[in-house]
């Protein structure tokens, strides 16, 4: 684990230091040495929607800038298409990424919203994809991505293969980062998306813990079912929000409890909370969660750093030193992987 790793490597320092006492010449060049900052650890950058700083999010163009920042993982959220294929999408709505409200007008809801679950895959792919945008129509990140290229939603196993080609041709690791979206509205749809995601990574020989892939999930019943009822291998994240997001029917609160982050330990390998449960915001001081996590053996990725929404006041160098170096997360989910990477060293 990280934390005994962390403990013993403390340990080793402090004799390394008693003995270099007795040298003062030596001791000099290790101090100098030591003014270099220090990296505790080699924190996974996580490529939150892949590139999706410069590209529309999700694309396999983004996916594949993602790559090329040198992510350690590429994220992909599913939702699933009407004959249940999943496709790479952060929301069960279709509106605020695609055209899909001038080719299909009268595919909406009586909520007033397009579902992609209401659409094949093949109706899916005639849709293009654009920068993410408000209902009514302002763009979320105004300096992003602003032209109307034929970006295309991708499947997950398109995703799959783009990046097991990229790593092989490069040489390369990159890992993948899948989240199941909304399980519990899935299934009132009569869709069991686990079980196809599951059934998904199992051909390609993905459910196994040994292999470069987190599944994460924002509801907790979902995790535990992932893990007990459907027999998941792969490694898991438990994703925390805020109970006032209607997320899912997960007590946040309760998670974030050292009661709740033991129950997430006998089914997850991790959680993945967001920034302001880490920093606190109104003081900027950590809170005592990542050390609680770590305490019952769970890793920590954080979400979502991005240059263009930082915390009022904080500059990106210095979330990044307070978030690696000073309270040690293990991971960070980033719109922008270039940004990370040149901080944390490969
Ligand atoms: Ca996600």
């Amino acid at each position: 684990m990280y934390t005994d790793q962390s403990q013993k490597r403390q340990r080793g320092v402090g004799l390394f230091v008693t003995r270099l006492f007795a040298r003062p010449a030596l001791m000099a060049v290790i101090l100098n040495l030591m003014m270099v900052p220090i990296v505790h650890s080699k924190p996974e950058v996580i490529a939150h929607r892949g590139a999706s700083g410069y590209l529309p999010e999700h694309t396999l163009e983004a996916a594949t800038l993602a790559f090329a920042h040198g992510a350690d993982y590429v994220e992909q959220d599913l939702v699933l298409s009407r004959d249940l294929v999943p496709v790479v999408l952060h929301d069960i709505h279709l509106d605020t990424v695609t055209n899909v409200a001038s080719l299909f007008p009268d595919r909406r809801r009586e909520d007033g919203r397009y579902y992609a679950f209401d659409f094949t895959l093949a109706e899916l792919k005639t849709l293009t994809v654009h920068e993410r945008r408000q209902l009514d129509g302002t763009p979320v990140f105004k300096d992003r991505y602003q032209g109307e290229a034929g970006f295309k939603i991708a499947t997950f196993e398109e995703q799959l293969e783009l990046i097991a080609q990229l790593n092989r041709q490069f040489d390369k690791q990159v890992g993948y980062y899948p989240e199941i979206k909304s399980p519990a509205w899935h299934r009132a749809q009569g869709a069991d998306i686990s079980k196809i995601v599951l059934g998904v990574l199992r051909q390609h020989e993905l459910d196994d813990a040994a292999k470069k892939i987190y599944v994460q999930c924002f509801d907790f019943t979902e995790t535990q079912r992932l893990r007990t009822e459907l027999n998941a291998k792969v490694k898991l994240i438990q994703l925390i929000g805020e109970n006032s997001w209607g997320e899912s029917s997960t007590d946040y609160t309760m998670l974030q409890t050292t009661e709740g982050l033991q129950q997430i330990a006998k089914v997850a390998d991790g959680i993945g909370p967001w920034i302001p449960q880490v920093i606190d915001p109104g003081s900027g001081k950590p809170t005592d969660l990542v050390a609680r996590a770590h305490d019952v053996g769970l890793a920590v990725h954080a979400y979502t750093f991005r240059v263009d929404s930082l915390p009022d006041g904080v500059d990106a160098e210095r979330l990044m030193l307070v978030l690696f170096d000073e309270i040690q997360i293990d991971g960070l989910f980033t719109d922008f992987t270039d940004v990370v990477r040149r901080f944390v060293r490969p």
